[in-house]
This record gives structure tokens, C-alpha cells and sequence, in this order.
């Protein structure tokens, strides 16, 4: 298991996700963000919105797929 956290994913705090693979935590970080969309946090909505537009334009988003799952590929198993 691995963890990353909300920030180091692309939103404003220090929510950590734990998970196996990159894909874990990336949708761990979806669903927190549609989370606090849903409580009207408005902090986390330019993450969401980010987030939002990659499932739509996935294609224009790989770099940020492949940086993440680089990211998490990099560090140390906890
Ligand atoms: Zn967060």
C-alpha cells in the first residue's frame, strides 16, 4: 500500500488516500472531490472541475495520468 495525498494530487489539503495501484488513489481522489463538491467546499473546486475535464478529454489529460502514476510508482511501500 501506498499513499498520496489530496494535494499531491491536484487539490488544496492534506486528505490522504491509500491504495494499491495509481488508479486507487486517483479514484479515491475523485470521489473526495465530488465529496466536497457535494458539501459546497469550494476550495476543492478547481480540483474537481480539473478532475471533471479529464474524464472528458482523456486523451489531452495522459500527461497528467502518466506523471501521477509515476509519482506513486516512485515512492517507498508503507
Ligand atoms: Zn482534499
Amino acid at each position: 500500500m501506498k499513499s498520496m495525498t489530496c494535494k499531491d494530487l491536484g487539490g488544496p489539503c492534506d486528505l490522504e488516500h491509500r491504495g494499491e495501484s495509481a488508479d486507487d488513489v486517483i479514484n479515491a481522489q475523485d470521489r473526495h472531490l465530488k465529496e466536497a463538491e457535494k458539501a459546497g467546499d469550494a476550495t476543492h473546486q478547481e480540483a474537481r472541475d480539473a478532475m471533471k475535464s479529464r474524464w472528458r478529454h482523456p486523451k489531452q489529460s495522459m500527461g497528467w495520468y502518466r506523471d501521477t502514476k509515476a509519482a506513486f510508482a516512485a515512492l517507498p511501500d508503507a
